[in-house]
């Protein structure tokens, strides 16, 4: 196709975390790069997502310190503080107002065009706008994301979504939280900090599932501490309201569990894959409706491409990020070979405290490494706490594998674990094994530190 037929060399649907990483690296390149999204820039991580989240778990985290700082001496006067939600509120949306500055004039100096219109793809190298225009490029990027999904229960439509919890501008005295993923055990300890009674509705026997098993155990009594109920094996099956209107909670034996102020579904995600014309030009997709893509980013059909949510990958921002980066510096930087190594990205949970993975769970690494597998642990409760005598407590795991004994799993939970995993990530990245470790001096007293204690 000749370059003259097209008015740009890529078209980006979406312009969250992916879109815009994408949009970036590609005008860097050189290329004329039209992107599409309707909503505010920056998509669910800035809006609904991370950093609206982080700016919350800062509240929270502040809302626990001063406890803290009480059970030290501190004179914090003879009521408990209680957060302003308006004025803090005023205060998250003005950081993210300034984010979205960022991002416009960032599009602006890169020569960038945002149509904030959504776009249906109507072949391979061409996207209708919602108003109609008609684009055309050889290359045509999906990176729309994804959206909360409810169970399909009736009166689900009563409950809110991670989206409806940042619309809240109180903290409601009874909440349920439903589901054991990242967003109900995030919003949980958030809501419970911040003045709720928190329930949160598991319907297996445990949280975080991806998560190594140890630790999770340890954050459900962290956060029994903290005063969170965790309701294992709950079937749920309808929500209704009673007599003054609260939300009540039905399980598949009858029982009732409520009335709440507020009930929150964190029961996944779905992709965005609907209604933007991919069905019929033949992209594949798994049932769930995430675009398939192969170690290139490339999907069934020649000149689209996929990042982030919408694919299959690990739902996370920075990954979502590096592999639009990889991509277009393989499209238009020249890097022929460059993609996204998916293996050994760290994440963390921003629980109180928080909790973080990097590699292999014990139980994946046993399964993979049979018998060659060494775990050590440490547990403990970290100063602060101590001092307070406080009662959370931190558990850090080490998994390695084989005679020389290949550090492939990190597990933290613990406060500060968010800051802790980076630098050890970069480490892993490149090798790193036990005696690593051992040959590294503490840096004391500090929680980190039992990382390269560990015996
Ligand atoms: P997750 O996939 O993490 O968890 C979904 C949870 O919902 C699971 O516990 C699942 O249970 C449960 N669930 C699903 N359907 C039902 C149902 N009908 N009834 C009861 N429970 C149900 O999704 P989230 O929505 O929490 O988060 C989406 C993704 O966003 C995360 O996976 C993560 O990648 C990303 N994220 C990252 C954050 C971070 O980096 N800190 C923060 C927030 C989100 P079961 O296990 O039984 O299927």
């Amino acid at each position: 196709m000749s370059r003259a037929r097209h008015d740009f060399d890529l078209i980006v649907l979406g312009a969250g975390s992916g879109g815009l990483a994408a949009a970036f690296r590609a005008a860097h390149h050189g290329a004329r790069v039209a992107l599409l999204g309707e909503g505010p820039l920056g998509g669910t991580c800035v809006n609904v997502g991370c950093v609206p989240k982080k700016a919350m778990w800062l509240a929270a985290d502040l809302a626990h310190r001063m406890q803290l700082a009480q059970a030290l001496g501190f004179d914090m006067g003879t009521t408990a503080p209680a957060l302003d939600w308006p004025a803090f509120i005023a205060h998250r949306q003005r950081y993210i107002g300034n984010i979205h500055a960022s991002y416009q004039q960032r599009l602006d100096a890169a020569g960038i065009a945002l149509l904030p219109h959504r776009g249906r793809l109507l072949a391979p190298d061409s996207v209708e706008c919602s108003n109609g225009v008609r684009l055309h490029a050889p290359s045509i990027l999906v990176a729309t994301g994804g959206r909360p999904q409810r169970p399909s229960i009736p009166g689900a439509e009563r409950g809110i979504d991670s989206d409806g919890f940042f619309h809240l501008n109180a903290a409601p005295a009874r909440v349920a939280i439903v589901g054991a993923g990242y967003i109900a055990v995030e919003l949980a300890g958030v809501l419970q900090a911040l003045g709720s009674q928190v329930d949160i509705f598991v319907r297996r026997r445990r949280l975080l599932d991806s998560f190594d098993e140890d630790l999770t155990t340890q954050l459900v009594e962290d956060q029994r501490q903290h005063g969170i109920h965790t309701r294992f094996d709950s079937n749920l099956q309808s929500l209704h309201a009673d007599a003054s209107g609260r939300h009540v909670l039905r399980d598949a034996t009858g029982h009732d569990s409520g009335p709440f102020d507020a009930v929150i579904f964190a029961t996944g995600r779905k992709p965005a894959s609907d209604g933007i014309g991919l069905e019929a030009l033949g992209v594949a997709m798994d049932p769930r409706g995430h675009v398939l893509v192969d170690a290139f980013q490339r999907t069934s059909v020649a000149g689209i491409h996929a990042v982030g949510d919408v694919t299959p990958a690990v739902a996370l921002t920075p990954v979502a990020i590096a592999a639009a980066r990889r991509l277009m510096d393989r499209l238009f930087g020249g890097q022929a070979d460059a993609k996204l190594d998916y293996d050994g990205i760290a994440t963390v949970v921003f629980t109180h405290p928080p909790i973080g993975k990097l590699g292999l769970t014990e139980a994946q690494a046993r399964l993979r490494h049979g018998d060659a597998v060494r775990v050590y642990r440490a547990g403990f409760r970290p100063m602060l706490h101590a001092l307070a005598d406080s009662p959370q407590r931190s558990l850090f795991k080490l998994v390695c594998a084989g005679e020389d004994e290949r550090v492939v799993g990190i597990h933290l939970l613990g406060e500060g674990v968010d800051e802790i995993l980076q630098g050890f990530a970069v480490a892993m990245k490149r090798g790193l094994h036990k005696r690593d470790l051992d040959d590294t001096v503490a840096i004391h007293p500090t929680s980190a530190e039992e990382l390269v204690l560990m015996r």
